[in-house]
């Protein structure tokens, strides 16, 4: 069953805060672009980006949308938060970029659109919300028959707390101060569990790693330690 409200407000409202810092390079956001390379690296290692229909669950200021946008797909954007939606609206019409956005929940796209989408990411999401199995499901429904699901989240550990919450928010500055509570973070069993259940197979998972000397991020594949992705096809006849 598919639950027509899945949306934390108090969530929302922080997010909604930082809206004019989305596309800021020195913003609170700034740590998501830097990542986004290689978030669109990890997905088109498995995905054919150009021409295929994608569902960005989450998608905020529109960082990842609008890369996938110029890769070439025809993208539908969907977040809770006004503010981000009209920030990416504006952005992307700036860039010449056509990208559906929406101010809409996974759940209410699964009741229009279920069924046509050849792919879906949720980056940083999944922690957000108070029923993250709930959006797993929903993607399931999105998605065509061997359709990819991509999602991205942070482990909850006591090394994910301490790297993301004290380093990341608090010391270096990467992330926007209490966007991260350790009960909401997600361990990788959990994601399995839930996409197991919504009909979907294991493709595989990477890390992203940071290194605090050279300030660079890069990939570790097979592994889900602290901010990590994993990739799920949707099995045929699920
Ligand atoms: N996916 C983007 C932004 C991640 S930040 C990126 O990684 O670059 C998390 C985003 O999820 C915020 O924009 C927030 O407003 C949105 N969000 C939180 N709860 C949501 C929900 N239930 N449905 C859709 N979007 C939600």
């Amino acid at each position: 069953m598919i639950q027509s409200r899945n949306v934390d407000a108090h969530e929302i409202a922080k997010f909604e805060r930082i809206a004019q810092q989305w596309w800021d390079p020195s913003g609170t956001m700034r740590t998501l672009q830097t990542i986004n390379p290689l978030r669109i690296s990890f997905i088109s290692t498995h995905a054919q980006i150009q021409g295929a229909r994608i569902a960005d669950i989450g998608c905020g200021g529109g960082i990842l949308a609008e890369a996938l946008a110029r890769a070439g797909a025809k993208v539908v954007g969907i977040d809770q938060s006004v503010q981000a939606i009209e920030v990416a609206r504006h952005h992307a019409a700036g860039q010449g970029l056509a990208i559906d956005y929406r101010l809409q929940t996974v759940e209410e796209l699964a009741q229009t659109e279920g069924g046509t989408f050849d792919y879906f990411t949720c980056m940083e999401l999944l922690e957000h919300v108070p029923d993250p199995g709930a959006i797993v499901a929903a993607s399931a429904c999105l998605l065509k028959p061997k359709g990819l699901a991509f999602f991205a989240t942070i482990n909850r550990t006591v090394k994910a707390w301490f790297y993301t919450v004290i380093g990341g928010e608090y010391i270096l500055r990467l992330l926007p101060r209490g966007s991260h509570s350790y009960a909401r973070l997600i361990r990788p069993t959990e994601l399995q569990t839930w996409a197991k259940t919504s009909g979907f197979e294991f493709v595989c998972s990477t890390s992203l790693m940071y290194n605090l000397w050279t300030q660079r991020f890069w990939l570790k594949p097979g592994t889900e330690d602290v901010n990590y992705m994993m990739c799920f096809t949707k099995k045929a006849g699920a």
